[in-house]
């Protein structure tokens, strides 16, 4: 007999993977990243181990995991996937590149920061609130002008 389980919302065993306010699927996050981007308050209240980013713009969840979610009140800086039509947010928090800055470099941004990635210098894990690298959204944001 099939099971409705994994379809529905409130299922025990997607909790963990699906932000259960928007409903989309969250991607997996080191908690090393949450603890470099939160706020004292939100450290005291704790990582979690499994937390997912959730990327939908509208939806006002940044982190979920098994032990609470977190808004961008939680954190330090501004998340470019919650603003991607804001051009004093973010997209590379490396070497802080604005959508802004991005459309002024007409095409150079993208080449500047792989080159910096390439040399290692990039700093992703940590300073990103999706801990990804930012270069699809830096050529997304390249692409939009
Ligand atoms: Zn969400």
């Amino acid at each position: 007999m099939m099971t409705t389980c994994c379809t529905d919302m409130n299922c025990e065993t997607n909790v963990s993977t699906v932000c259960r306010t928007c409903g989309v699927k969250g991607l997996p996050v080191d908690p090393i990243t949450l603890k470099a981007l939160f706020t004292p308050d939100a450290l005291r209240r704790g990582v979690p181990i499994d937390a997912r980013f959730c990327p939908t713009p509208t939806c006002p969840i940044v982190y979920f995991g098994s032990t609470g979610t977190f808004t961008e009140d939680d954190l330090t800086v501004y998340v470019h996937a919650k603003h991607p039509h804001d051009d004093d947010v973010p997209v590379c928090y490396c070497f802080e590149y604005t959508p802004l800055k991005i459309r002024r470099e007409d095409g150079a941004a993208s080449k500047n920061i792989a080159r910096e990635i390439k040399a290692g210098h990039c700093a992703c894990e940590v300073k990103n609130p999706k801990g990804a690298c930012c270069l699809g959204d830096v050529i997304r944001v390249e692409k939009e002008k």
